[in-house]
């Protein structure tokens, strides 16, 4: 995690209620959607861990009033990722074909599909966990496809002393030692921080 990322949840809170008032804060989507674009082929989901602004508010502010329960398994299916991915691209490209290339009113269909995320995002947060979304939201789910396994959290298992300790601070409740979860994992290195046998580490 980079020492900037505790802060940047507030950019999320600028777009979503200031952009009501002034759409072009919306165009600051494309920025976000270009940058996962770019970084994703490399690093998986390193920009979910370590720039994204609705991230970082739902795990350092929402997770102060978050019930932290379990994620149900089932959100991270791809029978539910996919057609949640399929849907909202395409309605979203449906609502930008409907504005005839309007600059304002394109930058508040950014600002409207920021807020509905951020509002989901935040009610599945304080009931569940604060990273419930980003099990299946579709930004998530791109940079899953695009990274697959770069950048991958490696165990020395010589090292490990099986304490779970990774598993406890994971804020995606992956099951740590399993390769098989890695492509969710979003490159937060708390695992690593926590591991007392520096049993973790990051690999390409
Ligand atoms: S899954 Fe979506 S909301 Fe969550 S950190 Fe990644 S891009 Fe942001
Ligand atoms: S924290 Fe380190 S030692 Fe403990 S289970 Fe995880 S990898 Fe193993
Ligand atoms: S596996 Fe480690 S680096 Fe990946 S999300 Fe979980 S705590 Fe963060």
């Amino acid at each position: 995690m980079l020492k900037i990322t505790p802060y940047l949840g507030i950019l999320v809170v600028i777009v979503s209620i200031a952009g009501l008032w002034y759409p072009i804060l919306g165009y600051f989507m494309l920025l976000v959607f270009a940058t996962l674009l770019i970084i994703s082929p490399f690093r998986g989901r390193w920009f979910c861990g370590n720039l994204c602004p609705r991230g970082s508010f739902n795990d350092f502010w929402v997770g102060k009033i978050s019930k932290n329960k379990k994620i149900p398994p089932v959100l991270r299916s791809f029978w539910i990722r996919v057609p949640i991915f399929i849907f909202m691209m395409g309605f979203m490209g449906y609502r930008l074909l409907q504005t005839q290339g309007l600059f304002y009113q394109i930058g508040m269909i950014f600002v409207i599909m920021c807020l509905t995320t951020t509002t989901i995002a935040i009610l599945l947060g304080f009931s569940i966990n604060p990273r419930t979304w980003c099990t299946f939201c579709p930004m998530g789910t791109l940079q899953h496809i695009l990274g697959k396994d770069r950048y991958q959290v490696h165990l020395d298992d010589e090292k490990c002393i099986s304490c779970r300790k990774c598993d406890k601070v994971c804020p995606m409740q992956l099951d740590v030692r399993n390769s098989l979860s890695k492509r969710d994992c979003i490159k937060c290195g708390r695992c690593i921080e926590i591991c007392p046998r520096d049993a973790l580490a990051f690999e390409n």
